[in-house]
C-alpha cells in the first residue's frame, strides 16, 4: 500500500482542474523521474515594430511552473533521461563508424580499431574467469604464499557472475589502495599522454616529422572510461585514421589498420604519469595495465559498428555505483561505516579522503573526487573530428519537438529569423512528491524504484 501522503497527493492531484495539462507535461518529459521546474515566460516579437506577437508563460501552467527533463547521462539517478543520452552516444559513435549526420560513408573504408587500455594490478582479487565455457577457479595456487596478515592467497571457488565478491581483494590489508585511486585520478593524463606517443609513433613509422604527420593524417577517437570491479577505471576507444581534413578525407596509403595497431601498442607501453611525492607517500609512475584488447572493427565481421557502439553507449550511461559506492558526493564529515557502501568501496573512499588531505597531492582533488574513487575525468569524449556533436543530435530533436508543437498549435509558426524570441527562465524546483511520482510512473510507463525513497516513512 503506498503511503497515506502519497495517497492523498494523487487524489488532489486527480481532482486539479489543470490535471491535464499536468499529466501532458509529465508525459512530454518521456518519464524523467527528477523533472526540472522552470517558471519564466517566452516573448515572441516582431523586430520591425516592437509588437508582441504571443507570449507563452508558465504562470497559466499547474503550480506555475513547466517541468522538463533533468538530461542526467546517469542511470542510476533517472533512467529515462539516462535512455536518451545512451541513444545519443550511440548515434555519435555509429556515425564515426558507419557514416551519417554529416560523415560521408566512405568512412567505412578508413583504418579504424576498437582499444581497451586497462590499469594495473594493484593486488590479487577475486575474479570470474571462462575458458571454453568453463568456469575457471579464482586464483587456485598449489604451494600458496601466506601474507603478513596471515592470509592464504589462493581462491579456489568458481564464482557466480553475480558474486559480490568479485573485484575485492583477497587480503585488504595488502591491496594498493594508494595505488589504486591515484591511477584513476592520472588516468585522463595518461589517456592524453597515450594519444601523443600515438601520434609520434605514426610519424617515426612513415618517416614523418609531427608536423608532416598533421598534414596526411588525422588521428580520431572516441572512448568511454568503465570501472572495473575493483573500483579502477578502463578505457574502451573508438581509434580512427583519417586524411588531413578529417573523415571527409582519405587517409594515406601507408596509414593502414596494421600502422594503427602498431602505433597502440607501441604508445601504450611507452607512457607514464607520476604522481608527486607527498607526505609520507614516495612519488609513483603510473602505466597501463599489460592487458591490452585491440581489435579491427568491421562492417560485418566479428566486430561491428553497431556492437561497438552499442558497448560504448552503454558505459556511457553507468558510473561508479556498480562497483558498490555512491552515486553523489562524499565528505570526510560524513560516517563511512554508517553509509551503504562495501567494504572495499568504503576503503577506496576512505583513501581518496586520506590522500586528499595531503598538501602536496592538493591538485588531484581527491577529496571531492571520493564518490568516484579519484576519477575526475570526463566519462566519454571524443576528439574534434569523430563525428557530430551532441548539440547537433540535441538540436535535431529540439527541431522535431518544435515542428510538433506548431502542428499541435501549441506555438505559433514564424520565420525563424521574422521574429525576436526572448525568454526568461528561472529555476524553481526539481523531482516529484512522493504522490506526484505515482501518477507519472503510470502516466509514462517508467517504473519509479528510488523515488519512494524520498519518504522514509512510506511502506
Ligand atoms: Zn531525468
Ligand atoms: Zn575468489
Ligand atoms: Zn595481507
Amino acid at each position: 500500500m503506498p503511503h497515506p501522503h502519497a495517497v492523498a497527493g494523487m487524489v488532489s492531484r486527480l481532482n486539479d482542474p489543470h490535471y491535464a495539462r499536468w499529466a501532458s507535461q509529465v508525459r512530454a518529459t518521456g518519464g524523467c523521474r527528477q523533472p526540472i521546474h522552470l517558471r519564466g515566460k517566452v516573448d515572441h516579437i516582431d523586430p520591425a515594430t516592437g509588437e508582441l506577437l504571443h507570449r507563452y508563460s508558465t504562470r497559466a501552467e499547474p503550480g506555475g511552473v513547466l517541468r522538463v527533463p533533468c538530461k542526467t547521462r546517469r542511470a542510476s539517478r533517472c533512467p529515462a533521461c539516462a535512455e536518451v543520452y545512451r541513444a545519443d552516444t550511440y548515434q555519435l559513435i555509429r556515425a564515426g563508424l558507419a557514416g551519417g549526420k554529416g560523415v560521408p560513408e566512405t568512412v567505412t573504408g578508413h583504418p579504424c580499431l576498437f582499444v581497451t587500455l586497462t590499469a594495473p594490478s594493484f593486488g590479487v582479487v577475486h575474479t570470474r574467469r571462462e575458458k571454453n565455457g568453463k568456469v575457471l577457479p579464482c586464483h587456485a595456487r598449489r604451494d600458496a604464499a601466506t601474507c603478513p596478515h596471515g592470509r592464504v592467497m589462493s581462491c579456489t571457488a568458481r564464482h557466480g557472475s553475480e558474486e559480490t565478491c568479485l573485484g575485492e581483494p583477497l587480503c585488504p590489508d595488502c591491496y594498493d589502495y594508494a595505488g589504486s585511486v591515484l591511477f584513476n585520478a592520472l588516468s585522463p593524463e595518461l589517456w592524453r599522454r597515450f594519444t601523443l606517443a600515438l601520434r609520434r609513433r605514426l610519424a617515426k613509422t612513415a618517416g614523418l616529422t609531427q608536423r608532416e604527420l598533421r598534414e596526411q593524417v588525422t588521428v580520431s577517437f572516441a572512448k568511454v572510461a568503465e570501472y572495473q570491479r575493483r573500483g579502477v577505471v578502463h578505457f574502451h576507444a573508438v581509434i580512427r585514421l583519417d586524411g588531413p581534413d578529417g573523415p571527409t578525407a582519405s587517409p594515406p596509403s601507408w596509414a593502414t589498420a596494421d600502422a594503427l595497431a602498431d602505433a597502440v601498442r607501441h604508445a601504450v607501453s611507452a607512457v607514464a604519469v607520476t604522481a608527486p611525492a607527498a607526505e609520507g607517500e614516495p612519488a609513483r609512475v603510473l602505466r597501463w595495465g599489460t592487458q591490452l584488447d585491440v581489435r579491427p572493427i568491421t562492417m560485418g565481421g566479428e566486430l561491428t559498428d553497431q556492437a561497438v557502439a552499442g558497448y560504448i553507449a552503454k558505459y556511457a550511461t553507468k558510473a561508479a555505483e556498480c562497483v558498490g559506492t555512491l552515486d553523489r558526493r562524499v565528505s570526510p564529515l560524513d560516517d563511512l561505516d554508517a553509509l551503504p557502501l562495501r567494504e572495499h568501496a568504503r576503503r577506496l573512499i576512505a583513501e581518496c579522503f586520506r590522500l586528499g588531505a595531503l598538501d602536496g597531492l592538493a591538485e588531484l582533488r581527491l577529496t571531492q573526487w571520493a564518490h568516484m574513487l579519484g576519477f575526475r575525468g570526463h566519462f566519454s569524449t571524443k576528439s574534434r573530428r569523430y563525428s557530430t556533436t551532441f548539440g547537433a543530435i540535441r538540436e535535431e530533436r529540439a527541431e522535431h519537438m518544435r515542428a510538433e508543437a506548431v502542428s499541435t498549435g501549441r506555438l505559433p509558426l514564424f520565420e525563424e529569423d521574422t521574429v525576436l524570441v526572448i525568454a526568461e527562465w528561472e529555476y524553481a524546483g526539481q523531482g516529484y512528491s512522493l504522490g506526484d511520482a505515482l501518477l507519472a510512473a503510470a502516466l509514462t510507463g517508467v517504473p519509479l524504484a528510488g523515488v519512494a525513497l524520498a519518504d522514509p516513512g512510506g511502506r
